[in-house]
């Protein structure tokens, strides 16, 4: 079956001479439709500049990613922006919703700048928020949620828009060990359910356990997780 994600010897360097870090020097990695993807590795060892370059936020030193078989690196800046629009999501461990804007708002955003009307972006909007159970949420702004719901509503706007792939950078980092669960789990059944493949950056190896197979970053290269 064709991968969604591909990345073939990605090497990110930061800064130049003396002072040049090496972060990660040949990444290989094949995401298959609906595959759940655990990324697990020490502070600093370049986990969440993998997922930057996976997303197409940041170029790499050398190596290419591939989504849905179009090299990123080769794209147009317009051509990028719409196909991380229509293909990619991204969950935080910091929520990055709009504080000005409603749940339902930050959640429709994406269908909006996709160019979908405004009735049919907050009607599935709304639908998601249902699915993530914040149907009596939808009119809150993130000041007036909890953290798990915040959380929650991130997982709607990341899926919302039915992507490929939700690329999620240590999703439930910032929630106490309860609410971890109840949102990791609700990432996990809206994912399955929409058939949607997931890379997940934790540290957390009981969750990381959940997912289809773990992967270990270490000194710049992706190996399977052996305990
Ligand atoms: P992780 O997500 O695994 O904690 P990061 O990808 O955030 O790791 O960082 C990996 C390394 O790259 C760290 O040593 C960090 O200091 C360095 N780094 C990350 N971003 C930059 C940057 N923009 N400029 C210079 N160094 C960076």
């Amino acid at each position: 079956m064709s991968k969604v994600l591909i990345s073939k010897g990605l090497a990110k360097t930061y800064g130049l001479g003396t002072t040049a870090v090496e972060v990660l020097k040949s990444v290989d990695l094949e995401v298959a439709p609906s595959e759940k993807v655990a990324i697990v590795g020490a502070s600093g060892s370049g986990k969440s500049t993998l997922l930057h370059l996976l997303g197409g936020l940041d170029t790499p030193s050398a190596g290419s990613v591939f989504l849905d078989g179009a090299n990123i690196n080769q794209l147009s800046v317009a051509k990028l922006d719409r196909m991380r629009n229509q293909r990619l999501g991204f969950i935080y461990q910091f929520h990055h919703l709009l504080d000005e804007l409603t749940a339902v708002e930050n959640v429709a955003l994406l269908l909006r700048i996709r160019g979908l009307s405004n009735d049919e972006s907050m009607e599935k909007a709304s639908q998601m928020l249902k699915a993530v159970g914040l149907a009596k949420r939808e009119l809150h702004t993130p000041a007036e949620l909890s953290g798990g719901e915040r959380q929650r509503v991130a997982v709607a706007r990341a899926l919302v828009g039915n992507p490929a792939c939700v690329l999620a950078d240590e999703p439930t980092g910032n929630l106490d060990t309860e609410t971890a669960d109840v949102v990791f789990d609700l990432m996990l059944n809206i994912a399955r359910e929409q058939g949607t493949a997931f890379v997940i950056v934790t540290h957390d190896p009981v969750r990381a356990k959940r997912c289809d197979r773990i992967l270990h970053l270490e000194r710049g290269v992706l190996k399977t997780f052996s305990e």
